[in-house]
């Protein structure tokens, strides 16, 4: 049997500790870390994620400057938000919820995002950063995965890693941070072939597919850590992840749930990387 590691049960430790961190800044006379979110369109998933990082702010006591804009907003108009909210001193942290409606260029949008500011990660500079090994922003996904990794008592140095899946925000940088922690990775898409023996060689198995309970106990080693980070929609309305989990949770060393694992490490790490902007302009 698995230990099951709820992100949950970890991300309430961990801003628990950001939220005394924040407290005593603010009883020694300086002001709150600055969250902006920008929200285009009422697509509501979005709506909903953003409801929650609000919250989530809110907790930590992170102020959240929320900007709804009409699917209509033309580029122009969200550069300009953008541009004034990138030379606001008193914001550390800038998010535009991504998909941005049709018609929205999102790369030329993130692009606007000053890179001090860019707490999700995605501007280029912090890209190229990231991968130079320079300080910058890291997405908030895998910087979740590898607290949970952490929270698993992983060791992650010379083991086997794979990831299933090379998108620009989950698999691509987890990969890569597995790598600086001196994993040998292994990284698998959608042409990789044989994919299951692959994956039966990983000590770490990460999931980042985005195809319901494809990831059964014939993909995993027994002993194995296993991150689901897959968030599907079942039939019935509940969410479910891209691991079977009755499968795999009898043979794994240990596994996340879904919900509860990996989805609240993300916002949590949205809420480290904004008080790490803070930090670092203000201390
Ligand atoms: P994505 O951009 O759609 O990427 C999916 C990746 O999976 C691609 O690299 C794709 O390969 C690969 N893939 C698809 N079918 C495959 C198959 N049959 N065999 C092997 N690989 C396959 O998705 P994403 O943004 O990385 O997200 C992945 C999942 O994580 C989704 O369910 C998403 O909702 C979830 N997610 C959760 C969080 C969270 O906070 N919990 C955050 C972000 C994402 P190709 O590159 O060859 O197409």
């Amino acid at each position: 049997m698995a230990k099951v590691v709820y992100g949950s049960e970890l991300s309430a430790e961990l801003k628990q500790q950001m939220k005394q961190k924040i407290e005593g800044y603010v009883a020694r006379g300086m002001r709150r870390p600055c969250l902006a979110v920008i929200l285009a369109g009422d697509d509501p998933a979005s709506h909903s994620y953003v409801k929650g990082k609000e919250k989530a702010c809110q907790a930590v006591g992170i102020e959240s400057r929320m900007h709804y804009l009409p699917a209509t907003v033309g580029q122009k108009e969200l550069e300009c938000l953008i541009d004034a909210l990138s030379q606001d001193d008193g914001v550390d942290g800038i998010l535009v919820q991504l998909p941005l409606p049709k018609g929205l260029d999102e790369d030329s949008a993130i692009l606007r995002i000053s890179p001090d500011k860019d707490v999700d990660g995605l501007h280029p500079v912090n890209v190229g950063k990231f991968f130079l090994g320079e300080e910058g922003f890291v997405p908030c996904t895998p910087l979740g995965i590898m607290e949970l990794l952490k929270r698993m008592e992983c060791d992650v140095e010379g083991k086997r890693a794979v990831v299933v899946g090379r998108s620009k925000l989950v698999g691509t940088p987890v990969a890569r941070l597995l790598q600086n922690a001196n994993a040998t990775v292994t990284v698998c898409h959608s042409r990789t072939r044989d994919l299951a023996s692959v994956c039966r060689e990983a000590d770490i198995l990460v999931a980042a597919i985005g195809k319901p309970r494809f990831i059964t106990k014939e993909f995993v080693k027994p002993g194995a850590f296993v991150i689901d980070v897959g968030v599907n929609r079942k039939d019935d309305g509940h969410l479910c992840g891209d691991v079977l989990f009755e499968d795999v949770e009898p043979i794994a060393a240990a596994i996340t749930p879904v919900p509860k694992g990996v989805g609240p490490m993300t916002i949590c790490m949205l809420l480290a990387n904004t008080l790490q902007g803070y930090e670092r302009k203000m201390l």
